[in-house]
């Protein structure tokens, strides 16, 4: 008698122990799922995979044109997009200071507010990331962009409008080798919360999540592998904004002088002035396009992660100088073996006359 009662209270002990492991861990689950769910209501998360890799330089077979106001300083001003040779790179040209040439490089920055510039023996040009995130992503190595006024036009506040212009330019290939920059050694800067890293990987993808107190914004994040396709299909359209309550301050900073409603998602205390949004997330996806353009900045196509936390043009350049400066950083590959000519990077990416 005493054994099976030992038994039998021990039978039972087990079966309370399953009905309560079970209980607790049904209700755990539960409670992950709501968790999740909850997430999911308040915060968006864009990826797209696609794989783009090119052998060869590219250029653009034909000019495209476009006009249209700067958003910060409303001089009004006329873009065209011009094939280049190989070895190029990406090179705006002053066409009303005597075709003064400014390449889009990191060593060029000048000035990171609310738009990045870019300036070269104190001649300046406002506003280049949206411009150069169409080009960037669509893989587009050697261009000129002449341009006669000191910004670049905000047209509608989006990259599409610059992807209707390559659309109509054509890419052509070049015979020369496309050559990359690949990240060897993670770096990493950070200011207070916002921070930016970049770090080694076989392709170009971007990471970039934002943080805005507004009920239409919040938590938003998009990660994506970089190409005309992906660029096109998730960022391209995604325009500027900017909140009601900066607009006075920035136009007393002599900014936005010529924003608009045709140009900007202006956002009020609990909404949008001027909606519909193109996208839910429009938000987040537009800091990631203005990050991809200020990646344009290292010069050459990127084989590396880039993952940007509450950063902005001020961290994402400061990342691209950073980068430059140290060449135990990266190398310099054709896509397999790296190139000898590493450390002469920056001396060669200025431009030189090629035969392509
Ligand atoms: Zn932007």
């Amino acid at each position: 008698m005493p054994v099976i009662s030992r038994e039998e209270t021990r039978r039972k002990r087990q079966m309370l122990r399953k009905y309560h492991t079970r209980l607790h861990s049904d209700s755990n689950s539960a409670y992950k799922l709501l968790i999740i769910k909850h997430k999911l209501m308040r915060r968006w998360r864009t990826t797209c995979y696609n794989h783009v890799g090119e052998m060869f330089q590219t250029t653009i077979a034909r000019e495209s044109f476009a006009e249209g106001v700067g958003l910060h300083t409303g001089v009004y001003g006329h873009v065209r997009l011009a094939p280049a040779p190989a070895e190029t790179g990406i090179v705006f040209r002053r066409v009303d200071l005597d075709n003064f040439h400014i390449e889009a490089q990191g060593q060029n920055v000048a000035r990171v507010s609310y738009a990045t510039s870019l300036m070269k023996q104190g001649v300046l040009l406002s506003t280049t990331e949206h411009l150069l995130a169409a080009i960037y992503s669509c893989g587009i190595d050697n261009i000129y962009i002449d341009i006669d006024s000191i910004e670049v036009p905000i047209l509608d506040g989006s990259a599409e409008p610059f992807m209707q212009m390559l659309e109509q330019s054509g890419i052509r290939k070049l015979r020369r080798r496309r050559r990359y920059l690949k990240i060897l050694k993670p770096l990493e800067v950070s200011e207070g919360d916002r921070r930016i890293g970049i770090y080694p990987a076989d392709e170009f993808r971007v990471r970039c999540y934002v943080d805005f107190p507004h009920p239409l914004v919040g938590q938003q994040e998009v990660e994506m592998l970089v190409g005309l396709d992906t660029f096109r299909q998730l960022l391209a359209r995604a325009r500027t904004f900017c909140f009601q309550r900066d607009i006075d301050p920035l136009k007393a900073m002599g900014l936005i002088r010529g924003g608009s409603l045709e140009n900007a998602i202006v956002l009020t205390a609990d909404g949008v002035l001027n909606g519909p949004l193109r996208f839910p997330d429009e938000f987040g996806r537009h800091k990631a396009l203005d990050l991809i353009g200020d990646l344009a900045l290292a010069g050459l196509p990127l084989l590396a992660c880039v993952e940007a936390h509450k950063a902005g043009h001020a961290l994402h350049t400061q990342l691209v100088s950073r980068l430059l400066a140290d060449p135990s950083l990266w190398t310099i590959t054709t896509g397999g073996a790296a190139l000898p000519e590493s450390e002469a990077y920056l001396t060669a990416l200025s431009p030189a006359p090629a035969a392509d």
